[in-house]
């Protein structure tokens, strides 16, 4: 897979370029607060600015993370109002609509039927939380016949996903009760959202107290010691206003500890990053990854991202957890 199938340059530079003015434009004047590591709780040091965000990152556990951080309140203000927030869930996915699933969505639906077979829960029925537009939830069903309920606080992507036929629950997992949700075991799901989130401690919590002792999450998100955010830093596409947490293989177990929820696999299966150094390759921090991704061929850099995905080093991660 090539970065440019599922994020072509063109449209994900527009995205950019206008979540830059909108970061000045709903956040410049917001208050702010400092918050502890969100993993560890510990405290962290100053990194750099971006778009006018603070980012820290924690000296023990190497979260990389926004503070101090604007209201919860201004983010929903943000993603309901902001041209940037609009074009991303407009232009940029009607763009890239057809790609994405064939491209990332259908192979995910697979990875989770296999890896819930693994963990013995392939019959549960399926929780997608922050599902978006459905098309994950459209493969998975398509694939296993499996019931999919989606978690969806957005109207119109909630509007989608009813009319494609799914139980569809509007509202932010923070806010949902047991009721809402289908009888029976359940198998939750959340692609590319722990990175959004204003309070990912919260939201585990409460994840937890809708869980019963059958029920497992699976989870994708970016990681911060993924090998082309750690080369790229700043200059990192992934380093975005939206982006407010990178946890890391080892972080993200301390904070679903702290939820006691119990870690049953951390992976990084990744296929982008050395594709993404290879495409920012002027923009890269450090001169033995400059120098690796100019001097090798696309077999030998193949090579590399299955050696850094395979050992936690790619910057996409993917959790599994249940109750203990
Ligand atoms: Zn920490």
């Amino acid at each position: 897979m090539k970065e440019e199938e599922i994020r072509p340059r063109k449209i994900f530079d527009e995205y950019l370029r206008l979540a830059a003015i909108d970061a000045d434009k709903y956040f410049s004047g917001v208050s702010r607060r400092e918050i502890p590591c969100p993993a560890c709780a510990g405290k962290g040091e100053y990194v750099f600015s971006k778009h006018g965000f603070s980012y820290e990152e924690c000296p023990s556990c190497r979260t990389l993370f926004v503070s101090p951080r604007p209201s919860a309140e201004s983010f929903f203000r943000y993603y309901k109002e902001s041209d940037s927030a609009q074009f991303f869930a407009t232009t940029f996915y009607r763009e890239t609509a057809e790609a994405r699933r064939e491209k990332l969505w259908r192979p995910k639906a697979l990875m989770i039927k296999e890896k819930l077979k693994q963990y013995g829960a392939d019959r549960h029925s399926l929780v997608d939380i922050g599902g978006g537009y459905g098309i994950f939830a459209e493969e998975y069903s398509r694939l296993t016949g499996i019931p999919v309920s989606v978690i969806e606080p957005g109207p119109e992507l909630a509007d989608t996903c009813r009319n494609k036929g799914f139980h569809v629950i509007e509202s932010f997992l923070e806010k949902v009760t047991e009721e809402q949700l289908p009888e029976g075991p359940k198998a939750f799901v959340s692609f590319e959202l722990f990175e959004h989130l204003h309070d990912a401690g919260v939201f585990l919590q409460h994840l937890h107290s809708l869980m019963h002792s059958e029920d497992i999450f699976i989870f994708t998100t970016l990681s911060g010691t993924g090998v082309d955010i750690q080369a790229l830093w700043e200059n990192s596409k992934s380093i975005s206003l939206q982006h407010l947490n990178l946890f890391n293989p080892k972080s993200i177990q301390i904070l679903i500890e702290r939820a006691s929820l119990s870690l049953v696999e951390v992976t990084t299966p990744g296929k982008l990053d050395i594709d993404i150094l290879f495409n920012n390759r002027s923009l890269i921090k450090e001169r033995f990854w400059q120098t690796l991704v100019d001097q090798t061929t696309e077999s030998e850099r193949q090579k590399w991202q299955d050696f850094i995905a395979q050992n936690g080093w790619s910057s996409h991660m993917s959790v599994v957890c249940r109750c203990p």
